[in-house]
């Protein structure tokens, strides 16, 4: 764990905030309301004041967690607003295989994870379908066919690091969470990694840790196998992998994402809570759980998955007392894509902090 210096520690929330730049400019900033006791009857509470009142059938998007990982949400914590709300969970495949690569075992990884009290629905368990979306990269967004059924979503996010995105909260959960195999191998095309010969000391790390066995004995990455997960960097121990197309490429997924967020919610009604907890380096995704760089911080919800991911992110670094603490643990900076996301119109930056007390 790398230590931080607490920088902030006289300053108070909204001290801190407005210091970071991210205090609301206009009447119009989106309300993210806060807890810091991460509890049922908070979480509870935390929902209540987004005032959505879902129509038609529920979905409530969540991440089971990878098998060995064990940063993920627990599903006791979601128990009493998901069976109160009558919602399904809802998911969809991984591109990599795992534990959760088709239906069959992510149904089983999610029993096995205690995510047993409400009905669990693979969106992609029957195909995919696509939304139209006209952007700088798709003209169209590929999605789990099941997403139909669904009138209204609650997505609710573990806000922790990614590997390529510095963070993931509910603008990864919507883009990489709703997106089919198809949707997610379009979102990471174009960052196939490459191994620096003279800095790589043949650990084996990034063998071991590749879904898709793409890198050889060799330590030469097969481009026709790579899915471009990243998850080889993020557990390279020498720092002997790096992005084969340059650092443009983490703007152009990070900006990649946040279009397949938009596209995504041009279906149905959507809210969205973050839980900043178990907050870690690696996302749910990996088959190991790195131990969390900090403490946790607290619930967070909105209406507006940029405020709300924006507020996330500016509480961890007031935390930590430091601008971006996932980039001082993933090597990766993701502001851009809450940047990218709010000048396509997926949300705002700037936002009203409310504590539900
Ligand atoms: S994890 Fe890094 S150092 Fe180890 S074999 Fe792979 S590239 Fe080389
Ligand atoms: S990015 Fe690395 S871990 Fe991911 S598929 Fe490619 S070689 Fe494997």
């Amino acid at each position: 764990m790398k230590k931080f210096k607490l920088l902030l520690p006289a300053l108070g929330l909204l001290g801190a905030l407005a210091m970071m730049g991210a205090m609301p400019q206009s009447g119009e900033a989106p309300v993210v309301y806060y807890s810091k006791d991460i509890n049922p009857a908070k979480l509870q509470a935390v929902y209540s004041k987004l005032g959505f009142a879902p129509s038609g059938k529920l979905a409530v998007k969540v991440h089971f967690g990878e098998e060995g990982n064990r940063n993920f949400i627990p599903p006791e914590l979601l128990k009493q607003l998901v069976t109160g709300l009558k919602g399904t969970f809802v998911e969809t495949n991984t591109l990599y295989g795992g534990s959760r690569g088709d239906t069959a075992k992510h149904l089983a990884t999610a029993r096995e994870h205690g995510w047993t009290y409400t009905q669990v629905d693979i969106l992609d368990s029957e195909g995919e379908t696509t939304i139209p979306y006209s952007g700088k990269y798709f003209d169209k967004v590929y999605v789990g066919k099941g997403m139909a059924k669904y009138d209204s979503f609650l997505v609710i996010s573990h806000f922790k690091g990614h590997s390529m995105g510095g963070f993931g909260g509910a603008v990864k959960n919507l883009a990489m969470g709703f997106g089919s195999p198809a949707g997610k191998m379009a979102q990471h095309s174009g960052q196939i990694p490459t191994i620096v010969r003279g800095r790589c000391m043949k650990c084996g790390n990034c063998r071991r840790t590749c879904p898709v066995n793409a890198i050889d004995e060799n330590f030469n990455i097969d481009r026709s196998k790579c899915i471009g997960c990243g998850k080889c960097k993020a557990y390279c121990p020498f720092n002997a992998i790096e992005s084969a197309s340059g650092p443009s490429k983490g703007p152009v997924f990070q900006e990649k994402i946040a279009e397949y967020a938009k596209g995504v919610t041009a279906r149905g009604k959507f809210t969205y809570i973050n839980l900043a907890m178990n907050i870690s380096k690696a996302c749910d995704c990996s088959a190991t759980a790195p131990k969390p760089f900090i403490g946790d911080v607290g619930i967070l919800a909105s209406n507006d998955p940029v405020a709300l991911d924006q507020a996330s992110f500016d509480m961890v670094n007031r935390k930590a007392g430091i601008p971006d603490a996932f980039e001082h643990e993933t090597g990766v900076s993701g502001l851009h894509t809450l940047e990218y996301a709010e000048a396509i119109g997926l949300g705002k930056r700037t936002y009203r902090l409310v504590e539900v007390k």
